[in-house]
């Protein structure tokens, strides 16, 4: 029996659900995933995941007739059990109009359209969350992601044509979230640029951010190149698995580094680690203002400060953050 997993959230939420995916594979065998194309990349490749089926919620499948194209799709292949981890009434609606007989969903979904409803906790890491939903304990899970040879190799070149040696520094400034861009990643590389080559990672949208520190890294005599636009996902990420340390926002590139086993240094603004997407490596570190009144603000972060002064990121400095990257142990043990 094929399961099937509709999870049509944002890249990081994918990358987190591996070990749902995993756990399921367990028992039933691969299973099939509905994800939106832009996150298709990250489990087509997965042990775990027999086939992805793309849903492009907000593109071409926008609206109704996408919502029913896509049950179409999932009722012709007869799934027993769909699993629904994403709050989402699309996905609630597309298992039920894809008449799959068993729909199991979390109570703070939609539970109308289920037939079995899960507890989910408000505590804990969104891992063990999800892995809650087909009834594993919490075991302090980690995401994975399968990096293909030629994703290995294109990454490999890619470094290799820009002059990054075996070692470098990864960082992250973005975020789809405003609030939770921390801005000082251009005078952070400046400070790192005279100690080892620098990679920038992102997607298309990033690479404003990104060409602001490649070319002030090179203003300081350092080394920088930016994968914005030019590396795919995996391949990303397989930038990641080579770096000494990622520095990143509250945002995927975290989760990539989790799956990956980098340690990260992770900068958390308008959003807590208490919200369950922190990091959970051992020597991961976590930057945030812990005596901050308005701080968290949003379950996601907002768009931008809604207070005006930013101060949860504002006020956390490239000197905390340097301590970070040192605690991690990812410099020392190269110097
Ligand atoms: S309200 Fe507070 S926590 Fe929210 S973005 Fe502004 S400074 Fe940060």
């Amino acid at each position: 029996m094929t399961s099937l997993v509709i999870q049509t959230a944002f890249l990081g939420d994918v990358v987190l659900t591996t070990p749902l995916l995993e756990a399921l594979a367990v028992r039933h065998g691969p299973v099939d995933v509905v994800s939106t194309p832009a996150a298709a990349p990250l489990v087509e490749t997965h042990p775990a995941v027999r086939r992805v089926i793309p849903y492009d919620k907000k593109g071409q499948d926008r609206g109704l007739a996408g919502l029913m194209r896509l049950a179409r799709t999932l009722r012709a292949e007869r799934y027993e059990c769909a699993y629904l981890p994403h709050r989402s009434l699309r996905s609630a609606l597309a298992a039920w109009l894809a008449r799959i007989p068993r729909r199991v969903g979390f109570d703070d979904g939609w539970r109308s359209l289920y037939t079995d409803v899960r507890r989910r906790a408000n505590r804990g890491h969104e891992i063990d969350r999800l892995l809650a939903l087909v009834g594993e304990d919490a075991r302090r899970g980690r995401p994975s992601l399968h990096i293909t040879i030629a994703d290995r190799a294109a990454t490999e070149g890619f470094l290799r044509e820009h002059g990054i040696g075996a070692e470098f520094i990864a960082l992250a400034p973005g975020s789809i979230w405003g609030s939770k861009r921390w801005p000082y990643y251009r005078e952070l590389a400046e400070r790192l640029a005279g100690r080892m080559g620098i990679v920038v990672v992102g997607g298309p949208e990033d690479a404003g951010l990104a060409t602001e520190i490649t070319e002030a890294v090179a203003r300081s005599g350092g080394h920088a190149v930016s994968g914005c636009r030019r590396l795919t996902l995996r391949q990303s990420a397989e930038a990641i698995r080579r770096a000494a340390v990622l520095v990143t926002n509250d945002s995927a590139p975290l989760h990539f580094a989790q799956a990956v086993g980098t340690p990260a240094v992770a900068i958390f603004g308008s959003t807590v680690p208490a919200f369950g997407f922190g990091p959970r490596g051992p020597r991961d570190q976590v930057v945030e203002l812990d005596d901050l009144p308005c701080r968290p603000c949003s379950a996601h972060g907002p768009p931008s400060c809604p207070l005006g002064h930013h101060r949860c990121m504002r006020s956390l400095t490239v000197e905390r953050v340097l301590h970070a990257i040192e605690e991690t142990g990812a410099l020392r043990r190269r110097d």
